[in-house]
């Protein structure tokens, strides 16, 4: 190699040895006589110090080095002369002094600092993510990625699974999104699609007898580009014969604890993960992934208030809405603009608005509160029995802020889950070092679509309803409850799963009830019909977010920063500038003619 060794690796033990050091000009100081160069590689940064009286030569080479520079360096490792040392880098102790050197190659001035944790746009990031690498941040999230992936293929192995790749050119697959398409050459107007997953494929891997399958799959899907989204992801596919969901489950939790305190023993994970049910998880938090680091739980006071003389919320209640609300502990205080703020945050939300009741600003129990005490519109409205029945269903205290809203349920709950987290935050009850996994269990299998008239997948059309609700199907399919569950952690949800249909007389049926036609049925799912006819096992699995969770233990706010090459939010590779228009040639070999909009 052009080097002996690596630049962050050397230390007081390497003191007298003669190396050879290959990488980045991070920072060059020329202090009058002396040159000193910060040499980066991978591992780290050391100091290399250039002697005019050691070595004219490199001296005068050295003073040619800029930033980012690739350069090479030979000479002698020696401890930095006493109280020279820099503590904060772990080379600190020591500095190599140069005997030869080469410039391997120049750089131009970098559009941002590689050296520095500054601030840069996204777009000059992405530009020139190539450098954006190069960062120290950057840098420990790949090899944080590549240190996930790698327990998670020795975990799995050691428990007997296999990793088989899968097509990326297949048929289309109903997840949920829209495909991205590859026009056929060889077969005019036929089109190959990207997975949205594997899951197709790996149900009928189990038929075929691989029993325990995994895989790190790269998935697209063709969505509006929506939150922290990315076209094309990376999951952790599974696929497991003859299982319950307990034994999916477990194995999850097995993966994640061990994962966690291997790889960040830092983090505290909470163990046992509860089980939630979807409609205890809605109740309690107003969505299917609440953040379950704290407790901040919504409660239903609709019946408190239905007869009150408050007309925001005896009129919810009349036109079929609900009354709910939290408690922020000790935010009573809070003051008319920090409460205008928490408004404006639930009318952005589309909710109606936020009703306020502050239960004072001395802190003590419920029993002490007098009508003075109570600041809030709705003040006049309320009885003090009425105001303390609520503050008790919400654990409140004197000194704590009601936070509630009233309409349909739908929006209360979704204003209210993030009004949760955001006082979560707010009031530090979101500790970083936690990792609150959780298992969301007993979703509906299906859900009425108003826009299309007809029932959807709440998962996918290969979910198994619970055996005792199969009978309902064909009465009452919304009581169905699918054998489907979530993994949700810090408020993401981070992974989803099921224990499968697996005879083809189950499938079909449910495909009829998706509004299938059997034409169309036979036409888009035939072969998995056909494979459950050839003595398909029971078999289930799970899919996981492979980047959320790199970003959840890299601390990271979004998967883009664990992405080597992310899209943006517009779908658009910026350093490749993708997508891009094609040749008519290209066009024409496809049998493609583009459409003018
Ligand atoms: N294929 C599903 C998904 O991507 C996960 C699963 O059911 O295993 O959401």
């Amino acid at each position: 190699m052009l080097k002996s060794h690596s630049c962050g690796e050397l230390n007081k033990e390497h003191v007298g040895l003669k190396v050879t050091l290959a990488g980045w000009v991070d920072r060059r100081r020329d202090h009058g006589g002396l040159i000193f160069i910060d040499l980066r590689d991978r591992e780290g940064v050391v100091q290399v110090v250039f002697n005019p009286e050691i070595s004219k030569q490199c001296h005068q080479i050295a003073s040619e080095m800029r930033n980012e520079y690739v350069v090479r360096a030979s000479g002698e490792v020696t401890l930095r002369p006493l109280g020279t040392e820099n503590p904060r880098l772990p080379t600190g102790d020591v500095e190599v002094i140069a005997r030869e050197t080469e410039i391997l190659n120049p750089s131009k001035t970098p559009p941002f600092y590689i050296n520095e944790e500054t601030e840069v746009e996204e777009s000059l990031r992405l530009k020139y993510r190539y450098l954006d690498l190069r960062r120290a941040r950057m840098k420990e999230n790949l090899l944080l990625r590549h240190r996930v992936t790698k327990f998670i293929r020795d975990f799995l192995d050691a428990k007997g699974f296999i990793e088989v790749e899968t097509p990326i050119m297949i048929k289309s697959t109903p997840e949920g999104a829209r495909d991205y398409l590859v026009p056929s050459r060889l077969h005019p107007g036929k089109f190959y699609a990207l997975p949205q997953s594997p899951q197709q494929i790996k149900q009928l891997l189990m038929v075929a007898g691989v029993e325990k399958y995994f895989q790190i799959a790269r998935c697209f899907r063709d969505e509006d580009t929506r939150a922290d989204r990315q076209p094309e992801f990376t999951q952790l596919d599974l696929e497991m014969s003859y299982v319950m969901e307990e034994d999916i489950l477990n194995l999850m939790e097995e993966l994640f604890t061990s994962m966690v305190e291997t790889l960040k023993p830092e983090l505290r994970v909470i163990k046992p993960f509860p089980h939630l049910s979807y409609t205890d998880a809605m109740a309690r938090y107003g969505t299917d992934k609440p953040d379950l680091r704290f407790g901040l739980e919504i409660r239903d006071l609709s019946d408190i208030v239905a007869q009150s003389d408050f007309s925001i919320f005896h009129s919810a209640i009349a036109e079929g809405g609900r009354v709910k609300g939290i408690c922020a502990p000790g935010c009573g205080n809070y003051t008319r603009g920090q409460l205008d703020e928490l408004n404006k945050l639930v009318l952005g939300l589309g909710a109606g608005g936020l009703v306020t009741i502050s239960l004072g600003t001395s802190t003590g129990s419920l029993g002490g509160l007098t009508v003075e005490m109570v600041r809030s519109v709705a003040a006049k409205f309320l009885t003090l029995d009425q105001i303390r029945q609520m503050a008790q269903r919400l654990g409140a205290k004197r000194g704590d802020l009601l936070l509630i809203i009233a309409g349909k349920s739908k929006l209360v709950d979704m204003a209210l889950s993030e009004l949760r987290q955001e006082m979560g935050h707010r009031l530090k009850q979101a500790d970083p070092n936690l990792f609150a996994f959780a298992f969301i269990e007993n979703f509906p299998l299906l859900r009425w679509d108003e826009g299309a008239g007809r029932w959807d997948s709440e998962h996918h059309p290969f979910t198994a309803p619970w055996n005792e609700d199969v009978p309902l199907l064909d009465t009452a399919p919304e009581k169905v409850r699918g054998r489907h569950y979530d993994v949700i952690c810090n408020g993401y949800e981070i992974g989803g799963g099921s224990i499968r249909i697996h005879t083809a007389e189950l499938q079909r049926k449910l495909f009829r009830l998706l509004g299938y036609s059997d034409e169309e049925i036979d036409i888009r799912f035939g072969h998995m019909l056909e494979a459950f006819e050839y003595g398909a096992p029971p078999h289930g699995g799970i899919a996981l977010g492979l980047d959320r969770i790199v970003m959840l233990l890299a601390g990271e706010e979004t998967i883009r920063e664990v992405i080597a090459f992310p899209k943006t939010q517009a779908a658009m590779d910026l350093t490749f500038n993708a997508p891009s228009p094609v040749t008519e040639e290209q066009l024409a070999e496809l049998h493609l003619r583009l459409r003018e909009e």
